[in-house]
């Protein structure tokens, strides 16, 4: 049906591209399989989530997103750095930019993401790359339908554009 609008749990399948304030593309479905994503479960940032609420197929909207609807304030100290030999045979995996999973003092999991790689020393940061950052989106709204009972109890889309297990 072409008059769905998107509600809660709706599978909603983008075309986006992501920009900084100067402009700089940081991330785009460009010449790729657009995402499909299921809309009310924090699958992508709430200031976007917020403003596709409502849309038909073939919207196109340009959304701006703040900090604090995106991926956060920046918090804490900043990166950290840290021996690359503390990693041991994960040491060569390392991309900037890339999340990992470590346990804090407490016993709690929590996710650092690699700041920069220089030399022998890696700088971590307890925050996200694009935090503090305000985000601009341009979005095409592809399709529309709505989920499967097991995509919603997984609370992730299914499917050619969206987790294949
Ligand atoms: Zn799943």
């Amino acid at each position: 049906m072409s008059d769905t609008l998107i509600g809660q749990d709706s599978v909603v399948t983008i075309h986006y591209t992501l920009t900084n304030d100067e402009g700089k593309v940081l991330d785009s479905s460009n010449g790729r399989a657009p995402l499909a994503y299921l809309q009310g479960h924090g699958n992508i940032v709430s200031g976007l989530e917020k403003e596709l609420a409502g849309k038909a197929v073939g919207a196109k909207l340009s959304v701006d997103v703040p900090a604090s609807e995106g991926y956060g304030e920046r918090t804490g100290p900043g990166p950290q750095q840290v021996k690359k030999t503390e990693f041991g045979k994960d040491a060569d995996k390392l991309r900037e930019g890339m999340p990992f999973q470590a346990e804090s003092s407490d016993g709690n999991v929590v996710t650092l993401w690699v700041a920069k790689i220089e030399g022998a020393w890696v700088h971590i940061d307890t925050n996200h790359p694009l935090a503090g950052q305000t985000l601009h989106f341009d979005v095409e709204i592809v399709d529309i339908r709505a989920a499967t009972a097991e995509e919603l109890a997984h609370g992730h889309v299914h499917g050619p554009h969206g987790h294949n297990h």
